[in-house]
Formats: structure tokens, sequence, C-alpha cells
């Protein structure tokens, strides 16, 4: 039996310390003196990977050097990439798409919608669903106004519930028959705003969980109707990290201080009660808006996908997720072709066919719309023609029975 044992001390400002003692069982001594050196070698290592920066595997070369120039802030260094490759830009989508998370004013006037309608052309934007589609008196207001339009069956309504004030005894049967009536009204569907599980309060001002049961009877009505609910729970999980220089968002955060949480509740918790919902109410369909915020973690994208047969994503919001990882999300859509759904969130024309690009080519490296959500470049997926249908219309059409057909191919 032999006691290796090491101990080295680096000095210059960086304090790092390494003892490794390891105890050989050996009777063959080359063997012996292999493990030593290899044991020494590791240690000799070891300071260069114990001191890290973030974002930084090991001590650069020019460490310990300033630049000669006045260094550019973030929002200033913009290099132009010197790589020449084949651009594809695709301004208007392969096929004619729903885009199941849109945000228009309700009711829209005439003169918006037709503001509207020239995006939507130009881009192969065959219906938008408008998810502020609000509840009670505006909500038939906004039908209404959709019905009188010249553009027929081009935009339809998302209900939602009415969380002012707070979540005690009785609010979840009444909220159940608004949403009956608004459903009855024309409403196709339910949004649920991230307000539940981070702002909305009980009576005695404690956060209402998502998954609490005061709302089972607005889940249970959307199953009776067979309309979706669009939910979205929680933000990226970037926001409910320390708002330090290793935080993937931080331009975001610094730029606008209500992305920031300080409501306390975690991620993790959010989630859990999100899944939780979706358990409990089996036969109600759940489109996790933003992907659930799993984009960036696919193989538990997957997990929930599996677990959950009533849950479905949209991609609202997240695309530079899937720009930055196109091997495996193309091989992510392909498998779980039918619970993905096209969506955008804001609605900017121009931002459109970033995405039609990326889904539909295999472009590298290329520009995202906003530097704030992505310090990146996105590469194309490339989906065949059938899953890039189910993603832009089909499942939409499935899980929204009352969509017109009219202008899709059969
Ligand atoms: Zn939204």
């Amino acid at each position: 039996m032999v006691v290796v044992s090491f101990a080295r001390k680096g000095g210059a400002g960086t304090e790092f310390g390494l003892r490794l003692t390891a105890i050989l069982c050996i009777s063959d001594f080359r063997l012996m003196k292999r493990a030593a050196l290899a044991l020494l070698a590791l240690c000799l290592a070891a300071p260069l990977v114990a001191q890290q920066a973030p974002g930084q595997i090991r001590p650069r070369p020019a460490e310990g050097r300033e630049p000669e120039f006045k260094a550019p802030t973030i929002r200033e260094y913009k290099p132009k990439s010197q790589l020449v490759a084949p651009e594809h830009l695709v301004p208007r989508a392969k096929f004619p798409v729903i885009d199941i998370h849109s945000h228009q004013p309700t009711p829209i006037s005439p003169a918006e919608y037709d503001r509207v309608m020239k995006g939507m052309d130009a881009n192969n934007l065959q219906i938008l669903v408008n998810l502020s589609g609000s509840f009670g008196d505006r909500l038939r207001r906004g039908v209404e106004a959709l019905t009188a339009s010249k553009y027929k069956d081009r935009m339809v309504l998302f209900a939602n519930i009415n969380f002012g004030g707070s979540v005690g005894a009785g609010f979840g049967a009444k909220a159940a028959k608004q949403l009956d009536d608004d459903i009855k009204a024309g409403a196709m569907g339910l949004k649920i705003f991230k307000d539940l599980g981070m702002f909305v309060k009980k009576p005695n001002g404690d956060r209402l969980p998502v998954d609490d049961p005061e709302l089972d009877a607005v889940w249970e009505t959307c199953a009776r109707n067979h309309v979706p609910v669009l939910i979205h729970i929680a933000e990226p999980p970037a926001f409910f990290e320390p708002l330090d220089y290793a935080n993937e968002r931080w331009l975001e955060l610094s730029l606008y201080p209500d992305r920031r949480h300080q409501t306390g509740v975690r991620f993790e918790q959010l989630l859990a009660e999100r899944n939780n919902l979706i358990k409990k109410h089996p036969n109600t369909t759940f489109v996790l808006a933003h992907f659930g915020w799993h984009a960036n973690d696919l193989a538990k994208a997957g997990t929930l996908l599996d677990q959950y047969p009533n849950a479905y994503y949209d991609v609202a919001a997240v695309l530079y997720d899937f720009g930055r990882q196109p091997r495996a999300a193309h091989d992510f859509f392909v498998k779980y072709q039918d619970r993905i759904l096209f969506g955008k969130d804001s609605y900017q024309p121009d931002e459109y066919p970033y995405y039609w690009r990326v889904f539909e080519t295999h472009d590298e490296y290329f520009d995202y719309y906003r530097d704030y959500h992505a310090f990146w470049k996105l590469y194309g997926i490339g989906l065949p023609d059938p899953v890039l249908k189910k993603l832009y219309y089909q499942n939409a059409l499935r899980l929204t029975p009352r969509l017109s057909k009219a202008g899709f191919p059969q």
C-alpha cells in the first residue's frame, strides 16, 4: 500500500490550493509509477481550471493585458462577421400559418385591422389568434368587430380571466360561468397571462399557486367546451438568476426593470405547480407558451411531453434557443411534430421572417432580431414539409376545431 500526497500553492493574486491524496493498492511497481505520474499531471493542471471566470474555460494567453484602445460597451460592440455563407432569406412562410400567440387591440378598429392585415399577407399568416380577447362586454365587442370586418375568419379571440382583486372562495365558479358565456360569444380558447403564479393573490395576501383548486372549474370548463388553454407561467429561467455578468440576459434585465422578479417565488416552484395543474386536468388541452421555458433544455422539454399527453408548446419568443442548437432542435421538432404550434407573441411583421428562416432553411450563423435576447447567431433547422405544415397550421386546427379551415392546403 502506498499513500501519495501532493499539495501545491499558487501565488500572484490567485488563491488556489489543491491537496490530493490517493491510496493505491498496487503490487506492480510500473503501474504504480504510471499512476503517480498521472496524479502529478492532474495536480499541475488543476490551477488552470480552478479559477475560471464565468463563461471562460481557462485563462486566456492575453490574461493580464489591457486593451490599448477604449473598450466598447456590450451595446457598442457589433462585429461584422467575415463569414461568407449561403443565404436563403425567407420573407414569406412556405405554407399558410396560424399564429396561435398574438396580441392585438380588442376590439380592433378597421384602420388597425387594415394595417395588421398588410403584415399578415406579406408573411403568409392566414389566421392570428389574439390572446388579449378580454372577457364579458369587451370580448363581445371584440368578436363583433371581427365579424363585421372585411377580413372573414382571419383573426379570432381567446378569452381572459378577470383576476382583478384576489381569488377567494367562489371565484372559480364565477370565472367559469363568465368563461362559458365568453365561449358562447365566440372566444375560441382561454389565455392565461403570467400573472398567475407570480402576482395573483389570495384574499389573505398570499400568492395564489398555479394549481390552486379554486380555479379547477375554469380548466374543466375548457375541457367541456373543447377549447385549449394557452398558458404562460413563469419567465425565462435566467430572469430568476442573480443579475450579474454571468447572467445570459443581463442586458435585457438591465434595460427592463419590470422583467426582474423580486416576487420571491422560484422558477422551479412555478413549473412544479404548472405541471401539477396539467396532470390534474388530463381532459384539458394546455398549450404552454414560450415552449414552457424549456427550449433551452430540450431533454426536459421532451420529458414533459412524454409525461402529459394533454400538453403542447408554442414557439413564441424563444427562437434564439432553437437557432443555437439546430441539430437537436431539428430532431426535437421531428420527434414531437404533433405537439408544437407556431406563435410569435409581439406582432412585428418584419420579425416573422427570422422564424421562417430558422424553420425552413439550413442557413448558418445569421443574426437574430434582438440582441438583448441573445448574444449569439442563429442557424436554420431545416424542417421537412410535413413537419412544417403541422407546426404552421395543422396542429392548431386540430386543437382549435372552430378555426376556419379556409385558405389551408388539404
Ligand atoms: Zn404573449
